[in-house]
Parts: C-alpha cells; structure tokens; sequence
C-alpha cells in the first residue's frame, strides 16, 4: 500500500495505464546556419502554440472555462518575448539547436521558479517544464502521448500530469489519477476535482512498483493506493465506492429542498468562494449566497493591484450571478504570510501578528482600501452584497472602516453613482480580543462571522500552519468552543446574524454544537453543503441542548471529540 496526497475524493478501481514521455535526447547540436534555425524554432513555436490553442478550446468545452485558463496562461508564456527572444538568442550566440536553446533557457526559468517557497510559482515551474517538452516534441516529430484514447476502466499512473495531458483525458474511460509529483492545488489536482476523477498525488516512487496493466485500486479521500490488491481488497474497495456514490447521488435529493431544522428554523448554508468563477459550483451544490468570498486571490498571482474598476466587475459577476442571494465580500486579508510582491511589504518577524488585513488596508487607505470599497458599494447595486472586515481586534478599527464607507457613500452620491445605501457591514470574529469584545462590537455591526481556523490559532497560541503544534490546532478544545458559544450568545443578544464560515462550519462533529449555540448561517466550501444540509434537517436546536450542555461540561478536547464521534454516529 503506497499513501500519497488525497487530491479528488472517490475510489478508483482498474488496470494501470503507465504514462511515460518518449526519451528525448536533448544534446547541444551545432547549426550550420543560424538563420535557418531560428526560421525552424518560430515554426515550431507556433505549431506549439497552435496545439495549444486546440487544448484550451477542447478544456473550455469538456470542463469549464475556469480550466482552460491553465492553458491560456501556457499561451501567455509561448507569448511571452522575453522567453522567445532568450532561446533565439541562445541559437544566434551558441550557434546550437532549437531543442538545446529551449532546453537550457526553459530550464533556468523552471529551476528559478520552482526554488521560490510559493505554490503559485511551483505551478509556473510546472507550466514552463510542460512548455517545453512540447515546443522539444514538435521539433522532433514526436506525437504528444495520446490519453484520449485509453481504454475504459483506466487508472493513470504518472510521474506528473502535465496540465496539456490532463486536457486530454475521457472521463468516462479513466477511473482513477496516481503521480509521484503534485500537491493537492496542482493544476492537474484542480483538474482531476472538476472532472470528479478520483487521484491521489505526490505518492513517492510509485512508478518503481508499477507496470502497465497492473490492477489498481486508489482511494482520493484518504490518499491511499494499492497494487496488484488481492480479492478481499477489491471487494471491500468497491463496496466503498458504491457507497460513495450512493451518497453522492442520495445528496442531490437536496438540492432544492430549504435548510430547515426539525422544530422549523431556516438555516443559511452558504458557500466560501476565491474567485468569481467559483459562483458555478454555488449554484450546482444549490448553495443558498455566499458567506465568505476571498478577495485577496483577486490580487494575487500578477503584477500590479486589481483597479476599481477591475474589482468592480469582478463583485458584480458574483452579485448577479448569485441573483439577489446574499453574498458577503470579505475586504483584503492580506500581508504578513500571504505575500504579494507587488505591494513591497516588508517581512514580518511573526506574520500572524503583524502587519495584514484591516491594520494594512486602514495604513493604506488610498492605494488600497478606498478603491476596493467604492468597487464594493458600486457593485452593491447589483445584488445583495454585504462588506465584511477581517482581522478586527478593537473597536477603533471597526469605526476607521465604517467612517471611511460612509464617505466614500459620500463621494458616490456626489458623483451621482448608483449603490445600496442599506448596505450592510461586518466582522470577522477570528481573535480572541474580537471574541471578549463580542458584546460591545456587536452593537456596532449588522452581522458576525466567526473565522474558526484563525480564531483557533489565536486562541490556542497555535500557529496554524505548524505539523509540530497540530495537536494542540482543535476547535474542539473547551477554551475555543467557550469562545464560540459567547460569541453566538452576544451576537444573538444584540439581536444581529452570526455565521461561521471557517471550516469547522462544515464539520458533522461540530454542526449539531454550532445549531444547538444558536448559530445562523453556515458558510463552507460548496461541495460540502448538500451533506452539512442533510445533517442540519436531522436535527432540532431544542434536543440538541442537552448534547451541547454534555459537551461543554468536559475539559479536553479529547473527551469533547469522543462524545461527538459517539453521538454522530448513533
Ligand atoms: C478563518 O480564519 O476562519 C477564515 C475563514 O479566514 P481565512 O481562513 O481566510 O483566514
Ligand atoms: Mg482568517
């Protein structure tokens, strides 16, 4: 048994098809003229960028348009003259072959990227190593490997898959995705979820120990794959896989039906989302608005700061693509651990208590803060957008942003630009001087949304991201679920909305304990919703009191979690 990285749940089961590039000998090859040589890379740089072309158009029709910019950003690099005019340069200079300049200029960008501690740039790593096999192929002739054609029942078995492969593959043939290299936001990772193909990456060696027709069986929730499994293995396999299926198709009974408790309560079971293309998996999980959308990933991945106008568009599409739903726009969460070159800031000794969100967006008001909320109270005419602030500590800041909303309300009026004058603001409940401060900040904002993972970071001392620490990382943990409760209980009191929208929002062992403090809206990623819905409509915040009262009188999160595991699974 090999484990690797749960990277698209499901369980695979089939026969290995070993995916393996035809060698290329790369050598520096001397050109008896350059010219000629350059007149054959142009060739085959847009034979390449043909090939692409088809690639992306063939993603965009068999997966979505959200895809196939994997593929536009290969053609931005093809495009790219800094690139193009390197290798060129490289075969003038050298007098060598296309395939060396490629291989040498392509590399040291790859080698650059990858080196760089950033998933993003790992990605671009990725990116510019599949560019070039592929301008290499052309140039030799060799046909790209063909996995649209594998025969039904197909796991591929991979070094890694390269974003142009993934493009290829027939759903309906390929059961199940293994690669030695990847992580679980690799483009083809992302694609393998989109296509709900099962795949465990990043599963070390694993090309060592399997030939092509070997029988696999894999299983993308756990990260778990096993070769050659003997009988009992595959049975007991497949009966989980028709399992998961059968939840999968038994959830889509709720899609529809509302999110109602046993004794009558609307439930608000919402959806986190980064981008705004992410509005499609809304509404395919029949998410009811949006309670988290992450704006920072607007202003991530390129060169310079979204405009207004930019942004504008981009909390428009979401407003009207969620039709009049609630949809909440959490401003900047930026800084600190989440770098953005562009912005020169500098690096903080401990990021977690630095210089990021609302410290950063109120120092920058004029570069930073005023442009994105004229772009939200501008789109905010459009739909039903609420502005939400991260990070919040005291009431000063709360008061900053809120000034600051009514002037730019302000200059918009002057300006004779539509937006919602009732729009409403407020907080990410996710520190511990947040949690305390609970009742006095809820009688100065319309709603609460308590960020679960930082608030556990907080309060627990815990740095989120630490393996070492992890044990002590429980919302479980009685000093965070205390927390929670008073944050519900003075949300309530002051008569205002409370959501969650960390991922403790969707976990069953904690959704009866959130339903029985009083919470009012659950904000998770979408594919979790039909299944948070399922649960909620089980239950009723009167009989679950008393398992609430039993869970609070313990003193460990260990106790707490074991009396939740019992009980879910009653
Ligand atoms: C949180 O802290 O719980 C949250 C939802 O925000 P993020 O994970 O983006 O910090
Ligand atoms: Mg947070």
């Amino acid at each position: 048994m090999f484990k690797g990285t749960n990277a698209s749940a499901g369980i695979g089961i089939g026969k290995a098809a070993v995916i393996k590039e035809v060698e290329m000998v790369i050598r520096p090859d001397k050109v008896a003229s350059v010219e000629t040589e350059v007149q054959r890379f142009r060739g085959a740089l847009a034979d390449t960028v043909a090939q692409t072309t088809v690639l992306r158009d063939d993603l965009a029709t068999k997966v979505g348009e959200k895809e196939a910019e994997i593929m536009n950003g290969h053609l931005m690099l093809l495009a790219d003259p800094m690139l193009t005019g390197e290798i060129e340069e490289a075969i003038k200079r050298d007098s060598i072959c296309s395939e060396y300049a490629i291989e040498t200029t392509c590399t040291t960008y790859a080698d650059m990227f990858a080196s760089m501690d950033d998933e993003l740039m790992q990605q671009r790593a990725t990116d510019m190593r599949d560019i070039k096999t592929r301008m290499q192929q052309v140039l030799q002739g060799i046909k790209p490997v063909d996995i649209a054609s594998l025969p039904e029942g197909s796991v591929i078995v991979a070094k890694d898959l390269t974003p142009s492969m993934t493009a290829g593959i027939n759903p309906a043939n390929v059961t199940g995705i293994v690669t030695e290299l990847g992580g679980k936001t690799s483009h083809s990772a992302i694609l393998a979820r989109a296509l709900e193909i099962p795949a465990v990456v990043a599963v070390s060696n694993v090309l060592d120990h399997i030939k092509d027709g070997d029988s696999i069986v894999l299983d993308g929730s756990e990260g778990v794959v096993i070769v050659n499994p003997t009988d009992i293995e595959t049975e007991v396999y497949a009966a989980k896989r028709n399992a998961f299926l059968q939840e999968k198709k038994e959830l889509e009974r709720y899609i529809g039906m509302p999110t109602m408790t046993k004794d009558g309560e609307h439930i608000e079971l919402v959806a986190n989302i980064g981008n705004p293309d992410d509005v499609a998996k809304v509404l395919q999980y029949d998410g009811e608005g949006v309670g988290l959308f992450r704006t920072e990933f607007l202003f991530m991945d390129r060169n310079s700061m979204p405009t207004e106008e930019e942004q504008f568009e981009a909390y428009k599409k979401v407003a009207v693509g969620l039709s009049g739903k609630p949809v909440i726009i959490r401003t900047l969460d930026i800084g600190g651990d989440k770098e953005i070159p562009y912005m020169g800031l500098a690096k903080d000794e401990n990021p977690f208590l630095g210089y990021r969100a609302i410290r950063l967006c109120l120092d920058r008001k004029e570069d930073i803060y005023r442009p994105q909320l004229r772009a939200l109270l501008r789109a905010s005419h459009f739909g039903q957008i609420k502005i939400m602030i991260p990070m919040i500590t005291c009431l000063e800041e709360i008061r900053e942003a809120k000034a600051l909303i009514e002037e730019i309300k302000g200059e918009l009026d002057a300006e004779g630009i539509a937006y919602n004058k009732d729009i409403q603001v407020g907080i990410m409940v996710e520190t511990a001087a947040a949690s305390l401060m609970a009742d006095v900040f809820a009688k100065e904002v319309d709603f609460f949304s308590i960020g679960t993972n930082d608030l556990t970071q907080y309060t627990m001392s815990v740095d989120r991201g630490n393996e070492k620490i992890s044990y002590l990382y429980s919302t479980f943990n009685p000093a965070v679920l205390r927390s929670i409760r008073n944050i519900i209980t003075c949300g309530r009191e002051a008569g205002i909305m409370v959501g969650m929208c960390g991922e403790a929002a969707s976990d069953p062992m904690m959704i009866p304990l959130l339903l029985a403090f009083g919470l009012n809206e659950f904000s998770m990623s979408a594919s979790a919703i039909l299944k948070s819905r399922k649960m909620i409509t089980e239950y009723s915040r009167e009989e679950l009191q008393a398992v609430a009262d039993k869970a609070m009188s313990f003193t460990t999160a260990k106790e707490v979690e074991d009396y939740m595991k019992e009980f879910i699974n009653q």
